[in-house]
């Protein structure tokens, strides 16, 4: 349906770029730019929550996939401040389908996507739980994310040296998987070792040591939200739910279809990892890091339309491919990998205060089904509003944007008033009153 709808768009407008600008729903929202000036750390650290680790064999695309997907956040969100934190993490909008109308019947200067943090792990070397190619760093770093993007090589080019010698995607993967196994067995075996490690903790630990050390992933037990929340701070790494990204040649890339089938067959034959979880997806990693080069949004898709040899004229093909980018697609599934929800503030407030629409990704676990209450979030926004909370507004992003204003919204009796323990739902707009 909704596809039909972005069609339905598609033909009102005149020029790609227009399409561009007009339709949302392939994850096209045009980011309004944000000014440094607007920005403040506070902000920056409250709303980079999700946090994705990038890892794999080295020489797999890894680093090319990472500055695609950083150029193309910069040439999308021009004036984001906090596009790049430092050479290896980066920030991506989420597309959205939302934001921008929100922002524009809240009349608001600015819209700020909700983001999630890119963090470029150097390739990890086999024997890297053992601390080998500087492995305990990069696992480490692997443990603070909220999940993982696992690379795999198919494409062929023998000028790109391969670690084993030869393309093989199952061994590949299952290399990296066993790394992260035998990375969380040495980490939960010095925890069990503490005497201070008992009842709960001590069960659910010996549970996943025996689990692992049959090549089962932690995620893949079935663990309880209690058993869960009491490891949480040791950040098992097979704990986390993975995104698997097979790095395709650029023809391959083009026939996506039959690229997607021989991936999820790669997928099926690699041990150790949850098929019940972990999602997969195709990237061609050189042909986007070529795009991004081009300065433009339009420039750069018409570079692999040429590239794909594609029909520039055919509207359709434009909009999947747009839709099949890694910058698109990526947070997308990231979002479903996490089943992650947004939310939204600014509509409803006034002017006088603030001239902002805001996303916010609310992190909910599968595990821990339960998500963020309106109090929760009023302590996220500001420790003042939560202090004074009085109640929140809320209504669904869809059921706003059918009115034509906030006022209009209300008198309709649309908009409902909720109190603290008040459990935010997906694509709600909330409007917290305080003291
Ligand atoms: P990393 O070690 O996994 O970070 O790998 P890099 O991203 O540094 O890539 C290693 C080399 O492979 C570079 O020369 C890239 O240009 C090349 N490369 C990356 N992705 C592709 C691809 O999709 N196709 C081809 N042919 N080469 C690629």
């Amino acid at each position: 349906m909704a596809f039909f709808i972005c069609l339905l768009a598609i033909k009102n407008v005149k020029s790609f770029q227009e399409c561009i600008q007009k339709s949302s729903f392939y994850g096209r929202e045009v980011f309004q730019p944000i000014r440094p000036e607007k920005f403040n750390k506070r902000d920056h650290i409250m709303r980079m929550k999700t946090k994705v680790g990038i890892l794999g064999l080295p020489n797999v695309g890894k680093s090319t996939l990472f500055n695609a997907i950083s150029q193309r956040s910069l040439a999308h969100a021009a004036n984001f401040p906090f596009c790049t934190i430092d050479p290896n993490v980066s920030i991506n909008p989420v597309a959205d389908p939302y934001l921008k109308r929100l922002g524009s019947l809240a009349d608001s200067v600015v819209t700020r996507p909700a983001i999630i943090e890119w963090v470029d792990v150097a390739g990890l070397a086999k024997g890297a739980h053992r601390g080998e190619g500087l492995g305990n760093r990069f696992l480490a770093t692997l443990r603070e994310c909220d999940a993982l993007c696992h690379i795999i090589r198919t494409f062929a080019d023998p000028d790109i040296i391969h670690v084993d010698g030869k393309i093989d995607p199952t061994a590949d993967a299952e290399a990296i998987n066993l790394e992260l196994i035998y990375a969380d067995l040495a980490h939960a075996q010095r925890r069990l070792e503490k005497k201070s490690c008992v009842n709960i903790e001590r069960a659910t630990l010996e549970r996943i040591v025996e689990g692992l050390e049959k090549g089962i992933p932690a995620r893949s037990l079935g663990l309880s939200s209690e058993e869960c929340k009491i490891i949480k701070s040791m950040g098992l790494l097979t704990l986390k739910p993975v995104l698997y990204i097979f790095n395709v040649d650029e023809v391959d890339f083009c026939y996506r279809s039959q690229a997607m089938e021989n991936s999820e067959s790669i997928l099926k034959s690699i041990q150790y990892c949850d098929l019940n979880i972990d999602l997969y997806t195709i990237v061609s990693a050189k042909l986007e890091s070529r795009a991004s080069q081009e300065d433009s949004n339009g420039k750069q898709l018409e570079y692999l339309m040429e590239e794909l040899g594609m029909d520039f004229e055919n509207m359709e093909e434009r909009i999947k491919m747009e839709h099949n980018l890694s910058y698109n697609i990526l947070p997308n599934m990231i979002s479903k990998l996490l089943k992650l929800s947004t939310v939204y503030t600014g509509p409803g407030v006034s002017p006088s205060r603030s001239r902002t629409t805001k996303a916010y990704i609310l992190p909910r676990s599968r595990q821990q089904q339960k998500t963020m209450t309106a109090y929760n979030f009023a302590g996220r926004l500001h420790g003042e509003i939560q202090k004074g909370f009085i109640c929140a507004e809320i209504i669904t992003a869809e059921d706003l944007l059918m009115h034509e204003s906030y006022i209009a919204a209300k008198q309709s009796g649309s908009v409902r008033t909720e109190g603290k323990e008040y459990i935010l739902a997906p694509n709600d707009v909330i409007l917290i009153k305080w003291k």
